[in-house]
């Protein structure tokens, strides 16, 4: 097989990739050490070394008090939280509050992730639970830290009362312990999750979780927050962070935490002693879309490519022109792609009806252009990763947010309590993208001068801005 067939063509888009497939990546996993409780030690980490976060921190900040000082509240019968759990997406800086936590109290930091109770041998997750406890209290005031608590707290089934055993014991074990250690013990245990839903309730009751704190993904104030925070640590020179703040919607912390570090590491690589606002783009182009590679072949390859981004930058400017188009590449990148088109809303966007339909639009738009210039027999499977992500997207419009019909139905709920299988929603689905596909098709159809000219543009200078973009449009 020729090379040029198995190189995916992508149109990045990150409003669809950070909105629907951010819950797929996984959460940075600091802690895996699969024997051990992980003891810090003294966390030397401050709540000066999070940015954005407001609320959060608020809330943490008064439980400072209450490690150092835990009589004064036992005094007064106020019933402090034994535990917390911080929710929400990946690398929002939940393991970094909880240590922020226990560096401000001066007390000892004691983690362990859920995920590393999971298939391990009958008693051992509960014998771990109980060793951990032990040791925190012989420290006497902590804060212990649970990572990934869904691994160990999820939902007891009714009906799947074998299979989940173990995984009870483990939870029932850490039951115990919570209830077990006295008010006044001046232990706080922080507990963090992507998946709060999954949460078996018996562990949100008082005296258990009974503080549940949302981190959500930073909004634009945050986000300047942060990037300034990681800024003032490099060397960084002219860098405008409102403009920053603003390409980085849907980013977590540690992804701008991590683009910042990238962009270091470019300007160190060039033997540059100042990190400037290139380095930075550089980077984030990188980050979101992969390294263009030096050497490639610009035969047929290139030729589809460029159709098949026209495609997506032509429906992505008449569909959703509020978004702004970083850059249309066909220079295959080292994350397998023949080529993209990068877009970003200039926001957190509203998700309306309208806009998902549109957005799905522009994810077909790429295939529907090979389809039209190159014929039905010579599309590419340069489209699978669009045609994914327009599944996942066309699923939840139907299951999730019933946007299809007037039944308010979910039909994940649906399908679960009734324990039916889910062919309505499959046939909505197919009906759904191919009532799109048809659109897009004819859209495309009645523009193909427009979008020719986008790729001759693209194969003449293989990376194309907005405004080049607009004046062809
Ligand atoms: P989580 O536990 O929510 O998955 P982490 O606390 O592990 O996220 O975050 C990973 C890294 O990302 C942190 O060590 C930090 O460098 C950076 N980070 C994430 N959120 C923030 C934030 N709000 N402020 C500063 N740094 C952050
Ligand atoms: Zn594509």
């Amino acid at each position: 097989m020729e090379t040029y067939q198995i190189i995916s063509i992508i149109g990045v888009m990150i409003f669809i990739y950070f909105i629907f497939f951010r819950n797929k990546r996984s959460a940075q996993k600091e802690i895996s050490n699969l024997n051990e409780i992980e003891y810090i030690g003294s966390s030397t980490m401050k709540f000066d070394d999070v940015a954005g976060n407001y609320e959060a921190k608020q809330s943490l900040l008064e439980l400072v008090d209450f490690i150092q000082n835990p009589e004064k509240y036992n005094k007064f019968n106020v019933r402090m939280p034994k535990g917390i759990l911080l929710y929400g997406e990946p690398g929002t800086g939940k393991t970094l509050m909880a240590k922020a936590l226990a560096g401000e109290a001066g007390v000892p930091f004691y983690a362990v992730s859920g995920s590393d109770f999971v298939q391990v041998y009958a008693g051992l997750g509960a014998g771990r639970i109980r060793n951990l406890f032990k040791k925190a209290k012989k420290a006497g005031r902590s804060v212990i830290f649970i990572d990934e608590i869904d691994a160990i707290g999820k939902k007891r089934m009714a009906g799947n009362i074998k299979g989940s055993d173990e995984g009870d014991r483990t939870l029932n074990a850490l039951l115990t312990e919570m209830s077990g250690f006295a008010d006044d013990s001046g232990t706080v245990v922080v507990a963090a999750t992507n998946r709060i839903d999954t949460l078996d309730n018996a562990l949100l009751r008082p005296g258990r979780f009974d503080r549940q704190i949302e981190i959500m993904l930073p909004d634009k104030n945050a986000r300047k927050d942060i990037i300034k925070l990681y800024l003032n640590k490099v060397n960084a020179e002219d860098v405008n962070i409102d403009e920053l703040a603003d390409l980085t919607v849907y980013f977590s912390g540690a992804m701008i935490e991590n683009l910042i570090n990238e962009a270091a590491l470019s300007a160190i690589r060039q033997s540059s002693d100042k990190i400037t606002e290139d380095h930075i783009k550089r980077a984030y182009l990188d980050v979101l879309a992969g390294v263009e590679k030096k050497d490639y072949d610009n035969g047929m390859q290139k030729t589809v490519t460029s159709y098949h981004e026209a495609g997506h930058a032509f429906i992505s400017r008449y569909l959703l022109p509020e978004n702004k188009i970083i850059r249309v590449s066909v220079i295959p990148t080292s994350k397998g792609a023949g080529g993209y088109t990068l877009s970003t809303p200039s926001s957190e966007e509203v998700m309306t009806k309208r806009k998902i339909l549109n957005h799905l639009s522009v994810l077909m738009a790429g295939r529907v252009s090979e389809e039209i210039f190159f014929g039905n027999e010579n599309i590419t499977a340069g489209a699978q990763n669009d045609i994914e992500k327009a599944t996942s997207l066309a699923v939840d419009y139907v299951s999730k947010y019933s946007m299809n019909d007037a039944a308010f139905i979910n039909y994940q709920l649906l399908s679960d309590k009734l324990r039916i299988p889910l062919t309505s929603v499959e046939n909505s689905v197919k009906k759904l993208t191919s009532e799109i596909y048809e659109e897009v098709y004819k859209l495309i159809e009645s523009n193909k001068e427009k979008i020719e000219k986008i790729a001759r543009l693209l194969m003449e200078k293989e990376v194309i801005y907005q405004d080049e973009l607009d004046n062809l449009i």
